[in-house]
């Protein structure tokens, strides 16, 4: 799968009518603030907005230059990190982790403060979701994965140094395949696995998320040496 090939299906998704819209958010490639695509992660939005009025509880844009070689795909903003406070992986423990190691690794400058004005600043490297909404218990469903892909996919479309993509999950995995064109049984999800596609090469690793690292699924050393095989692959 080529980088043309991904230009290719997000025109068609724009042809469509159902892709993103500068006109509705005023930022290209991303969804408006009161994006009603998906019904339940709309009618989650408005019960968040009135229980917490202060919070974001919007789409999580995408956060790091759309010129970077490096990107980080998520599953969904969390309710109380990136769905609090705006941006990707702020807020929460999985920030902690992830942040931290992007610091180590050269792909991020400053100190992650788990607000989105700490001035960290994300170096070759940008941070996604593939779903922009905060889903209930964390967990959207295919249709909202599926719905949002047109987001993720104009991501993709628009980073034209592309060569390397984390994918956070099965969920960010399967998202990326399917984005890419990628058949499931030829890219099976393990951590650490690998896999070329065209120019782009895929990074697979476990969440970094609260539970993942408190049951041990997830260690720091695990999330770094997937981080040390990207930055060799990106030198
Ligand atoms: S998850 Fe994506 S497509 Fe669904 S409502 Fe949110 S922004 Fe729109």
């Amino acid at each position: 799968m080529t980088n043309s090939t991904i230009e290719d299906k997000t025109k068609e998704s724009r042809r469509s009518g159902a892709g993103p819209s500068s006109s509705v958010s005023g930022q290209s490639n991303e969804p408006g603030p009161d994006c009603p695509l998906c019904p339940r992660l709309k009618n989650y939005r408005d019960a968040n907005r009135a229980q917490h009025p202060h919070w974001f509880n919007a789409p999580v844009y995408s956060f790091g230059p759309i010129d970077a070689q490096l990107v980080i795909v998520g599953l969904a903003p969390g309710l109380q990190g990136a769905n609090r406070t705006g941006r990707p992986f702020t807020g929460d423990f999985a920030g902690d982790l992830l942040y931290g190691t992007l610091v180590e690794f050269g792909f991020a400058q400053g100190s992650y403060e788990a607000r989105p004005d700490d001035g960290l600043m994300l170096i070759d490297c940008r941070i996604t979701n593939a779903v922009r909404c905060v889903p209930p218990q964390n967990k959207p469903l295919p249709a909202e994965i599926k719905t949002c892909r047109t987001f993720f996919n104009a991501t993709l479309d628009e980073m034209p140094r592309l060569r390397a993509i984390v994918m956070l999950g099965r969920v960010a995995h399967d998202s990326t395949l399917k984005t890419l064109g990628i058949r499931a049984p030829d890219a099976p999800f393990a951590h650490g696995a690998e896999f070329q596609a065209g120019a782009v090469r895929l990074f697979d690793s476990y969440h970094c998320s609260r539970y993942n690292t408190n049951t041990r699924r997830l260690t720091p050393e695990m999330f770094r040496a997937v981080f040390t095989s990207v930055r060799k692959y990106i030198g």
